[in-house]
């Protein structure tokens, strides 16, 4: 059997123009049976960008942007803390491990786009992972590439060739 490993992609929250929406994608989460998924403190440290701090008590933590003056400061994100490690329940998608690595040897997650642009993604008439089309605009998937929908390729034939390129939460990395 493949192992079950998430990454989880947290949406920090626009403020305003100033603080823009951004993605922070962190690996080897926890995924419990409610919902919520759960990782160590430090690998959120080192995905931060510069700019964004983590304040936290005994209860809780959030994520806070300050200005280069320390002047400007809000919440863009916030968890629930217990020993070195995280808790959050809100404004995150998980991304699932398919089993299968690139042709760089990178795991392949759910939501990775490949070199065509494709979007890799479960499909319900095939009852596994399938390469479909992503509408960036609307957020939504507009057609399967596999045999039981519209498509005429499996994800299996093209996996040789698989090179992610990005994912659909942080666009296309290079
Ligand atoms: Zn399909």
């Amino acid at each position: 059997m493949r192992p079950i490993k998430f990454k989880a992609v947290l949406h920090l929250g626009k403020v305003n123009d100033k603080i823009p929406e951004i993605n922070i994608t962190i690996d080897s989460v926890a995924v419990y049976p409610d919902g919520s998924i759960g990782f160590p403190e430090e690998v959120l440290k080192k995905k931060l960008p510069k700019g964004y701090e983590i304040y936290g008590d005994d209860f809780g933590a959030e994520i806070k942007y300050a200005d280069e003056e320390g002047e400007y400061f809000e919440t863009v994100f916030e968890m629930l803390m217990g020993d070195e490690w995280f808790w959050v329940e809100k404004d995150f998608d998980v991304m699932e491990f398919i089993g299968r690595k690139d042709k760089n040897g990178i795991e392949i997650y759910e939501g990775d786009i490949d070199q065509n642009g494709d979007v890799v993604a479960w499909c319900d008439r095939r009852d596994g992972w399938a390469m479909k089309v992503y509408d960036f605009t609307e957020r939504e998937f507009v057609l399967c590439h596999c045999y039981h929908c519209e498509g005429h390729f499996d994800i299996s034939e093209e996996i040789e060739k698989f090179e992610i390129i990005g994912n659909v939460y942080e666009g296309i990395k290079k």
